[in-house]
């Protein structure tokens, strides 16, 4: 498989179709694909050859469209880079991944001297922005408009076609190799569920490009021969005016941007009855946003899917229909066709159904690998098995309930308490816009539940008030025995909750108690 086979065949069905819409600016399939051959032919003059980097360092637009296209027909391979990482976090990666070629929009210029001094090796950069191109770097519609357009050289299969860095929620990122195959098997596999995505509509990008989680909606898409627009960055009102201005009918959210929108003073002023598929995941989701949310996006079928970049990234799916069951509304859905999964105990061993282990899952999905960490890749895959490190547990159908990343468990007097559950209680608050626990160090109970809350503008609730709630929904021992209001929390770029951030204040880096 080949990631640049579905521009093809889109262009032949249809030359005159609207591929891209980005603010003002629109393209059709005969537009992009020549656009592409012509990038793919720039950069192969300027040495890219099969396999070598070409990084990505850009809010999402039309471009990130034709980036992700004319690196794997030039046969290199894309590296889509956190647009929330430090220059130092940014150099380190280009250092690593020996990132020589550099696409660059107009918010990102002003890095590029720091760039060049923490990797030298940095020897092209192309101003792929809006506006004049600054001196020395090359500028991207020149290139499109000069270059002598090539042949489609990429490879596909087992070649690597993209190398994604991990979220870094629960530490430094990891560069994620991720083949031509895994990326298509991922996207065909949600799609042939037939409830994931429809043909040819519109698919908004409303969450980052350089996340995964967004490329494998643009990567099923593109099977579907949809039309893709973008909007630069999330914010609630700018994607739910893009919604409504454009009749979008799909698009992927991550919970907190779903929280955020239909929070929003303004959710139900915009005409959203275009959208017909609502792909959230990459985080939980509590009860009370997703009720909200679908009755924001009362139009649309609401599909989750759990899974990791390692997992290019679907794993499991709740499709449509199960959402009307209040049962399976909380768990992660089953294994996709084109993955399995199981639950596993600390020697790899399965788990009886109901009972919480580590859940790994196997497929043609799972990652080459994590570039050059031979031995964190060994470890991760041992057996063939992907150990995603979140606990989770699979009833008598097959469903896969995810109850915590392993690392945010807490044990409180011996007992295990997962986050996830105490957020969902709290989150049914109506005072509560967000919330995030986390176990922080208690000499009795050597951890204690403590929640860290986010309320509704001109909202207040006291912490006994919010404990007392919970009451209803968690067992005793679960409860917040602590609760700090804060006006946001931290998120990382792909718009999840650090807790290490919150943990730190906490808990020194050795685990010991901070005084
Ligand atoms: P890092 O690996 O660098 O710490 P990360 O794990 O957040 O970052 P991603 O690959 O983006 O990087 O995220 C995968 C993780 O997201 C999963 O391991 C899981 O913890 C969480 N996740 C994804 N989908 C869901 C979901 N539907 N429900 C709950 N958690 C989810
Ligand atoms: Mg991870």
């Amino acid at each position: 498989m080949q990631i640049t086979q579905a521009l093809h065949r889109a262009c032949q069905q249809d030359a005159d179709q609207v591929a891209t819409i980005y603010l003002d600016r629109t393209r059709t399939m005969a537009e992009v694909i020549d656009r592409v051959a012509r990038l793919a032919g720039a950069l192969r003059q300027l040495g890219v050859r099969a396999d070598d980097r070409v990084g990505i360092l850009s809010l999402n637009s039309d471009r990130y469209h034709e980036y992700l296209l004319a690196v794997p027909w030039a046969d290199g391979v894309f590296t889509p880079v956190n647009v929330r990482w430090t220059p130092a976090e940014i150099g380190f990666s280009l250092r690593e991944s020996d990132t020589r070629v550099l696409f660059v929009d107009q918010a990102f210029v002003p890095m590029v001297p720091a760039l060049k001094e923490q990797f030298p090796g940095l020897e092209t950069v192309i101003y792929s922005g809006e506006g004049d191109c600054p001196e020395g770097m090359l500028d991207y519609e020149t290139l499109v408009a000069e270059a002598t357009p090539v042949e489609d050289a990429c490879r596909g299969g087992q070649q690597m076609a993209g190398l994604f860095y991990t979220g870094g929620t629960t530490g430094l990122p990891k560069g994620v190799m991720l083949s031509h195959d895994n990326m298509v098997v991922s996207a065909l596999g949600s799609l042939s569920t037939g409830q994931f995505m429809s043909p040819r509509g519109r698919l908004l990008h409303a969450a980052p490009m350089f996340h995964m989680a967004d490329v494998a909606s643009w990567t099923a898409g593109m099977q579907l021969g949809c039309t893709h627009v973008m909007v630069p960055s999330f914010t609630p009102l700018g994607v739910l005016a893009a919604i409504s201005e454009h009749r979008i009918t799909a698009t992927l959210l991550v919970p907190t941007m779903i929280q955020l929108m239909v929070d929003h003073p303004e959710a139900t002023s915009h005409d959203l009855s275009s959208m017909q598929n609502v792909l959230y995941g990459a985080s939980p989701i509590s009860d009370a946003v997703l009720e909200r949310a679908r009755k924001v996006f009362s139009s649309a079928s609401f599909t989750q899917a759990y899974g990791m970049t390692e997992l290019s990234p679907v794993t499991t799916l709740l499709l449509p229909d199960e959402h009307d069951d209040p049962v399976l509304r909380r768990c992660a859905g089953r294994a996709v066709p084109h993955a399995e999964v199981r639950i596993v105990d600390p020697d790899d061993q399965e788990v009886p159904r109901g009972k919480v282990g580590q859940i790994v899952a196997r497929g043609d999905h799972v990652m080459l690998g994590y570039w050059n960490r031979p031995e964190e890749t060994a470890d991760a895959l041992r057996g063939g098995w992907m150990h995603t490190g979140d606990g989770g547990y699979m009833d008598e159908n097959g469903y896969v309930f995810v109850v915590d990343r392993i690392k945010d468990m807490i044990v409180t007097g011996g007992e295990n308490v997962y986050s996830a559950e105490v957020e969902n209680a709290l989150a049914r608050h109506p005072a509560v816009a967000s919330c995030a626990v986390i176990g922080v160090p208690d000499e009795q109970w050597g951890e204690r539940v403590h929640a860290v809350v986010v309320l509704q503008p001109e909202s207040v609730a006291t912490p006994a008030e919010l404990t007392d709630f919970c009451r209803d929904y968690i067992a005793n021992y679960k409860l917040p025995r602590s609760v700090a209001f804060v006006e946001a929390l931290p998120m990382s770029g792909a718009g999840k909750i650090l807790k290490r951030e919150l943990r730190k204040v906490h808990w020194a880096e050795d685990g010991r108690q901070v005084q």
